[in-house]
């Protein structure tokens, strides 16, 4: 069926699972929610407590609407207008994890296996025994930054994969923006569900020093900022950074128990070899981050630690030269 004539089973099926068949949230997933062009199959994933009773109400659906097969969590129907209805049922606290599972395809899913599998590699080929997924946050929408509600969604996705995998774990993380007043970019309430935040600065560069430096303080005064991203925003033989009171903000990063980054991309190194031994001087740890986009960045680590060497750093300046365990602690603040 074309997708343009499945928009009408949607709706249909859609109304009939939340008026007559008593489940909380119905929501359309598999390929009609990647607007597929040619749907074979219809599927939704509802909340309810009492599947049985759902499979037998659609089964009186428009008179009669035959059931194909039903296991504990899902059910197969055929519509008389010649498609498939496929219904999964969920839990509220599993909704989440099941939209993007029942979202996408099966070659998705598959890659998956490959996540965990380059997660595995990781950890046996670099030693690793933690990873940060810090996608940008919502206002950076030319960046693809990610709406809170998705974030939510990630948080627990991760979650599920901490639990399966074993021997590295996933930290929840963002790259958050910090808005011209000095304000992150995410409610505090979704703030607090992440294991650490890389705050940075991706506009208004031209702002006066004392403003700038003025919106970087207010920023790490909110007690869920942790690390301020590529520092000074410089772009090497492209743009020089923003203008800030280094000495200021390496100090209020002291008091409030903030970090810096080195960042690795071979364009940005910032924080620069200068301003990381003035942090570490000060006692505020940094740390080596990739700024990885894919998987095929991770060597850049090598550039960042390069940075860290030239500006004289110790391991026991370098944040993520700690075990997770004892890493922690320092994100509470
Ligand atoms: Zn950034």
């Amino acid at each position: 069926m074309l997708l343009y004539r499945a928009d009408d089973v949607r709706v249909a099926v859609e109304e009939f699972l939340l008026s007559k068949c008593d489940v909380r949230r119905a929501e359309v997933v598999g390929d009609y929610r990647r607007r597929v062009e040619v749907i074979e199959e219809i599927s939704f994933l509802v909340e309810t407590d009492d599947f049985p009773s759902v499979i037998a109400k659609l089964e009186r659906h428009g008179g009669r609407t035959p059931l194909l097969s039903a296991e504990n969590d899902t059910a197969l129907f055929s519509l008389s207008s010649g498609i498939l209805l496929r219904i999964h049922a969920t839990t509220k606290e599993d909704w989440g994890v099941a939209i993007i599972a029942g979202t996408g395809s099966k070659v998705h899913w598959q890659k998956l296996t490959t996540i965990t599998g380059g997660l595995k590699t990781l950890r046996s080929n670099r030693g690793y025994e933690y990873i940060g997924i810090t996608d940008h946050s919502q206002s950076l929408k030319i960046a693809r930054g990610v709406p809170a509600e998705d974030l939510w969604t990630q948080i627990r996705f991760i979650d599920t994969l901490n639990e399966r995998i074993d021997g590295i774990r996933i930290l929840k993380s963002a790259e958050v923006d910090i808005l011209a007043d000095g304000s992150l970019d995410y409610p505090e309430d979704l703030l607090r569900e992440l294991d650490y935040t890389v705050c940075s600065i991706h506009s208004r560069f031209g702002l006066r020093k004392t403003e700038q430096t003025e919106r970087i303080l207010r920023a790490m005064d909110n007690r869920y900022f942790n690390i301020l991203g590529h520092a000074t925003g410089r772009l090497l033989l492209k743009r020089p950074g923003y203008e800030f009171d280094t000495a200021r903000v390496i100090e209020h990063a002291r008091q409030n128990g903030c970090f810096f980054e080195i960042n690795s991309s071979p364009d940005r190194l910032d924080l620069s070899a200068e301003n990381a031994r003035l942090a570490a001087a000060a006692g505020v740890k940094i740390a080596v981050s990739t700024d990885a986009h894919s998987t095929r960045e991770f060597g850049l680590i090598r550039c960042g630690v390069d940075q860290a060497r030239r500006a004289g750093l110790e391991k026991t300046s370098v944040l993520n030269c700690l075990p997770w365990q004892t890493l922690a602690p320092f994100f509470r603040r």
